[in-house]
């Protein structure tokens, strides 16, 4: 089963137009790989949308600040704030984005789809989805399985991990499952999803990963806003029948080609980018001595 996820080629070609039949490839593949039954798979899948959710809400109610204190509380903010940009829902969406991946940030319970940096993308954008569009759970969960084949092929011909690719290759991976499962619960044909995840990816390529004192807090956090929102711009072009003019498939491999021409400093190092500013480096220091100062005291 693994040679399905080599290719979205591969993938259309195994299933055909139906969508739902993407969807079974990937459960197939589940099944081949894990040894379990499909009804642990689907209860695997209800078990993280509800970490999901659980996430989102902790974000908006509790307390969200982290022990460096580069993060406070911004998801409330964003959420409570009376003037909307667009609407409010681009709002709703872009505040729980934020929530979710604060909570990881202040060390929560979170699904890292595919990674904890990004892990504020797919609640942010499932949640807005179900909410709007009113999607049963069943399809929320069949949207997740289909995310997880887009995460599969991406591994595969370029990387999920800031470490390897940068991050376009962490959160432009979330942002394409999160445009991917749009597309799906809205109905959209296979052309309509691969186009989505391809103009996604086209939107984040190139994307280096520097957090600031190696801290997955900024600028991860706002990212995965920012990822939210394009997965959301894509859904909705690619929904339109745009072509990404670029195959899926040969974005990917851009992504992957850019990923590893990129300069390790830009990959999780915390060397280079923001984590290299001067409040960059100040922050890293502060971060340590306030680490070091906490240490036992072995004398
Ligand atoms: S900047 Fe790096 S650590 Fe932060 S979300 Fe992006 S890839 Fe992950």
């Amino acid at each position: 089963m693994a040679f399905l996820f080599d290719s979205f080629e591969g993938w259309r070609k195994h299933s055909g137009s139906d969508t739902a039949s993407l969807v079974q490839a990937v459960l197939d593949y589940e099944l081949d790989q894990k040894g379990r039954s499909e009804s642990q798979i689907w209860d695997g899948l209800n078990t993280a949308w509800q970490v999901m959710k659980d996430a989102v809400k902790t974000g908006l109610e509790e307390d969200m600040t982290s022990r460096s204190g580069m993060i406070n509380n911004g998801a409330k903010k964003v959420y409570n704030y009376p003037k909307p940009v667009l609407s409010k829902e681009f709002q709703n969406l872009i505040s729980r984005a934020l929530a979710a991946k604060e909570v990881n940030s202040c060390m929560g319970r979170i699904v890292a789809a595919p990674t904890a940096g990004a892990s504020g993308i797919m609640p942010g954008v499932l949640f807005t989805l179900q909410e709007i569009h009113q999607i049963e759970d069943k399809k929320i969960l069949e949207a997740m399985l289909l995310a997880a084949g887009i995460a599969l092929i991406m591994e595969q011909k370029a990387s999920i991990a800031g470490a390897v690719g940068g991050c376009q290759a962490e959160t432009g991976t979330a942002a394409a499952m999160g445009a991917g499962a749009i597309v799906y619960c809205l109905g959209g044909t296979t052309d309509q999803i691969f186009n989505a995840v391809a103009i996604t990816v086209q939107c984040m390529l190139g994307l280096v990963c520097d957090p600031v004192a190696g801290l997955v807090e900024v600028p991860c956090v706002v990212r995965n806003a920012s990822a939210a929102a394009i997965a959301n711009s894509s859904a909705q072009i690619g929904l339109a029948n745009v072509s990404s003019v670029i195959p899926v498939d040969e974005v990917i491999e851009a992504m992957g080609e850019i990923g590893a021409s990129m300069e390790t400093r830009y990959k999780e190092t915390a060397l280079g980018g923001l984590a290299a500013t001067k409040t960059g480096r100040a922050i890293s220091k502060k971060v340590l001595i306030r680490d070091i100062e906490m240490l036992p005291d072995e004398q």
